[in-house]
């Protein structure tokens, strides 16, 4: 890794920690990357890399897959930005509103966090309350409410909530905990008059994969809709991902607004707010909410995010059970290894999504954020280590997931499975 050593220690004096985001720092220092294609990764440093990180979840489709490629090679013939409408905007929102059961209404926005933040902003103009509910451990992107109990990057570096929040931007956040719903219940019970919005990732996919129990959605949908509290399914993760309709459509759970982002674009800065007609017609310029952005519907996100969506709803017969398979028999055959070799552990899956917990806590369900932050993130952080001087990139946090897409084959999900299994082998012989 003398390369990327040498690119780190250059990225260091010029941004802080050497890095764009915090997630992608690791000890001693973070692999730099060349290019990649389907699957996979090379890096600066000459290694071939299995990608399991896939982009936090945004490559479904894996590295540059041909029709969303020459859909924004033809479009930045014709121009990269217009900052007027487009027939192609409304061809979106309408892709996205045939897959939602649940959105009339679409506005596109860029990131999921500035998703998030409007969806919130979006009830609370709605309702004309402040109060919001999030759950301790999910993560809804970098933003002054929502900084509280977060998961992903915040709680891998210990700082659920931020420095840099005023009190007063924070407030107005109640935190409950993930699964529980006897105390959900009654949270929104106790501040039905005060809550505009519960905040939720329908699967927790950012303090490693924490799965919904049965009936704890069912009880927060019946919960909200019965005090007028808003219902924001956070589905940045899980649009697309899980479904063509996400998490939503594969537990049959109507919210009142939905963020997305990542898999929609495959790999492009793209991310939408969607909902019913009377919820989303509360956005300006007609509406009082107001939001804006100049990159919001650009054409070159937009070209790769309607291809995207198409190839999804085309092949989705058939891609949606085969990346489950995966992940179902990768998830068994690693926790086999890791029995085998006497390490305490607990791992989870569900569609495309899985992770291994190094826990020791008597459970082998990690239902709560308090369940995984048990977990020893120094030994999953060494783990990775591992996994990637064998070639496989896993991200290096406890709290984030392994991602199958489109492009492994059975022969790649072996390879990674293998390596799984020598590196449990050696950490259970090192430990
Ligand atoms: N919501 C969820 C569930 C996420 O996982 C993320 C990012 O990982 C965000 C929101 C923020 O998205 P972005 O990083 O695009 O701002």
């Amino acid at each position: 890794m003398q390369e990327s050593k040498k690119y780190f220690d250059a990225a260091k004096k010029v941004m802080p920690s050497g890095v764009t985001s915090p997630v992608r720092y690791f000890e001693p220092y973070p692999f730099f990357v060349k290019k990649a294609d389907g699957c996979h990764m090379w890096t600066e440093d000459g290694q071939k890399l299995t990608d399991m990180c896939c982009g936090y979840g945004a490559l479904l489709l894996g590295h540059r897959r041909k029709e969303i490629i020459s859909s924004v090679a033809s479009q930045l013939r014709r121009g990269t930005l217009y900052c007027a409408p487009t027939q192609q905007e409304t061809e979106l929102a309408k892709l996205i509103a045939g897959n939602y059961a649940s959105i009339d209404k679409v506005r596109l926005v860029n990131t999921g966090g500035e998703a998030t933040m409007t969806a919130i902003r979006l009830a609370r103009g709605y309702t004309r309350r402040d109060k919001i509910l999030k759950f301790d451990g999910c993560y809804h992107g970098a933003h002054d409410p929502v900084l509280v109990g977060a998961g992903s990057g915040a709680s891998h570096y210990g700082v659920p909530s931020s420095a840099g929040v005023p009190h007063d931007a924070a407030k107005n956040t109640l935190v409950a905990e993930y699964n529980d719903s006897d105390a959900m219940e009654h949270i929104i019970t106790k501040n039905a008059d005060a809550l505009a919005c519960v905040i939720v990732e329908p699967i927790m996919a950012n303090m490693g994969l924490v799965l919904p129990r049965p009936g704890f959605l069912q009880k927060l949908r019946k919960a909200t809709r019965q005090n007028g509290i808003v219902l924001i399914f956070d589905e940045v993760v899980t649009g697309f991902r899980m479904a063509p309709g996400g998490a939503q459509q594969h537990y049959g759970i109507k919210p009142d607004i939905t963020t997305m982002a990542k898999a929609m674009s495959n790999g492009f800065g793209m991310a939408a707010v969607g909902g019913s007609k009377k919820i989303m017609d509360c956005l300006a310029p007609e509406g009082q909410v107001y939001q804006a952005s100049t990159f919001a519907g650009n054409p070159v996100s937009v070209s790769a995010a309607i291809a995207s969506i198409k190839v999804i709803n085309k092949i989705k017969d058939t891609m949606y059970a085969r990346l489950a398979k995966h992940c179902k028999e990768m998830a068994k055959a690693i926790s086999d290894a890791a029995t085998s070799y006497g390490i305490p552990h607990a791992t989870s899956h569900v569609g495309s999504m899985m992770q291994i917990f190094f826990t020791d806590t008597k459970t082998d369900v990690i239902k709560n954020n308090a369940d995984a932050l048990r977990c020893d993130k120094k030994r999953f952080q060494a783990f990775a280590a591992r996994m990637l001087k064998r070639g496989v990139f896993i991200s290096p946090s406890q709290f984030e997931v392994a991602f199958v897409s489109n492009a492994h084959t059975g022969q790649d999900i072996k390879k990674v499975t293998d390596a799984y299994d020598a590196s449990l082998k050696e950490m259970a012989n090192h430990t």
